[in-house]
């Protein structure tokens, strides 16, 4: 392995292998090193990617993508333990396109993509710490091996190993982070197709709140794949410590309530798996991105944006990646990896998608760091509409059923607060 490379690339994740992609198309000689023994054997998200940063990067994306559904159906799900009160929107989205896949299927994708424009990927190995030569990054070591480059790029997802070696990092508190478990159930394409109401290759993306993380800090998620449901829960860590949760056992729960029991009673799972997610924001990036022969790109920078209604992470670090090769190439041609040549790679960032987003909802994590969305506000609604359609001799109307629910939980001012703040930060 005592290769030098121009650029070697920790982790094959969507920022890793967008970093790889663009280098292997600028002609440059680029290696991506993935712990997993095959691409995506290590990656783990929910279910939905945006397109426009992938197609605008490979042209052949739509031919070629493996794509289970096209989002048709938008759903959001506010749940107690009995009931559940649903808003949908079904629409084309042709300008708004985002689709369902399997992560680890399009990681591979993106793999092959790498290999075809002459990047090399190797699965299998681990890096374990980082060459330096006064004070600047010069390679990297698995095991007793060596390799070095003009500059690594770290893509190493969310536990910052090497990001703290190379002094750029710090471990992730329990409130910047929140853990995810997902099952994968089989069931067929008809019964999906039948159950959801869609026609062949659309899809439901399914956001819950409420009762799937005990009304923890976090929500549920279901994504209809082609003949796969993906159901799972994500819970921030402070919360699920506070409420002294048991991630691993809270799916169980939401599995079998009434309304998920019905969609998936014919089903079995097949998958299990569990990851951590950035859940900051702006807030959640560290101070440098680069180093003297180092950029982070990816979830190790903290580049996910969940503002409740929808989370994009995987096209974030694809885009990420794209800049980190962009800045590699600069400094390719003219012959200098330093921290200050490097440094034009922050610039790129902010002129991007990447920050625009991360700022345009900055405000979005201290909002969802509020326990009443989770808590109150799905136990009161779900309680005040079903008394509300429940007709005995004498029907009810609303308002006095929701000043009963309210009373000792929520006053009046305090909705409202919430209900414009939700709409102004959201
Ligand atoms: C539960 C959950 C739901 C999510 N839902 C969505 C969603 O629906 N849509 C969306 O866009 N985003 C979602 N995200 C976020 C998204 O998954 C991430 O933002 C994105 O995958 C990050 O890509 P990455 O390349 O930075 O990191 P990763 O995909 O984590 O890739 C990092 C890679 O580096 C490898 N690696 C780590 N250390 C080493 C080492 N020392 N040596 C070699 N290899 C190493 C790992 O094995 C891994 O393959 C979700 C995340 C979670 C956890």
């Amino acid at each position: 392995m005592e290769e030098k490379f121009d650029a070697i690339i920790v982790g094959a994740g969507a920022a890793g292998l967008g970093a790889a992609y663009r280098l292997a198309k600028y002609g440059l000689n680029v290696v991506v090193l993935e712990r997993g023994q095959r691409i995506g054997a290590k990656n783990v998200y929910g279910g939905r990617i945006y397109t426009h940063v992938f197609e605008k990067e490979i042209p052949e994306f739509r031919k070629e993508a493996p794509v289970e559904r096209w989002v048709k159906k938008e759903r959001l799900t506010l749940m107690n333990s009995d009931d559940a009160v649903t808003l949908e929107l079904f629409s084309d989205f042709s300008a708004n396109d985002s689709f369902i896949a399997i992560l680890s299927k399009f990681n591979e994708w993106l793999g092959k993509k790498v290999e075809d424009a002459g990047g090399l990927v190797i699965p299998g190995i681990k890096v374990d710490d980082l060459i330096a030569e006064n004070g600047t990054i010069k390679g990297i070591t698995a095991g007793d091996e060596k390799l070095y480059a003009d500059v690594v790029i770290d893509a190493e997802g969310i536990n910052p190993i090497i990001a703290k070696k190379a002094g750029l990092r710090d471990d992730w508190k329990p409130n910047q982070v929140a853990v995810g478990v997902k099952e994968v159930i089989k069931i067929s394409e008809n019964t999906v197709n039948d159950i959801f109401q869609l026609n062949e290759g659309e899809g439901v993306a399914n956001l819950f709140l409420g009762y799937p993380t005990n009304y923890a800090l976090g929500g549920g998620f279901l994504y209809t794949n082609k003949d796969t449901i993906s159901l799972g829960v994500v819970i921030r860590i402070d919360s699920a410590i506070a409420k002294r949760i048991q991630v691993y056992d809270i799916i169980e729960d939401f599995r079998n309530h009434p309304f998920i029991h019905r969609i998936l009673k014919e089903g079995s799972p097949i998958e299990y798996s569990a990851h951590l997610v950035p859940e900051e924001g702006l807030d959640g990036i560290p101070r440098n991105l680069v180093g003297d022969g180092i950029l982070l790109a990816g979830d190790v920078a903290g580049f996910v944006l969940n503002r409740g209604l929808t989370i994009r992470g995987v096209d974030l670090a694809f885009l990420s990646g794209l800049l980190a090769a962009e800045t590699v190439k600069e400094a390719h041609e003219a012959g200098d990896f330093s921290r200050a040549s490097l440094s034009s790679y922050e610039e790129k960032l902010k002129n991007s998608i990447v920050f625009s987003e991360l700022e345009a909802f900055k405000r979005a994590s201290g909002l969802l760091g509020n326990l009443r969305f989770y808590e109150t506000y799905p136990q009161i609604l779900c309680e005040v509409l079903k008394d509300a359609y429940t007709v005995g001799e004498n029907s009810r109307k609303i308002y006095p059923i929701l000043r009963e629910k309210m009373k000792g939980r929520l006053s009046l001012f305090t909705m409202i607060r919430d209900v414009i703040s939700a709409v102004r930060n959201l």
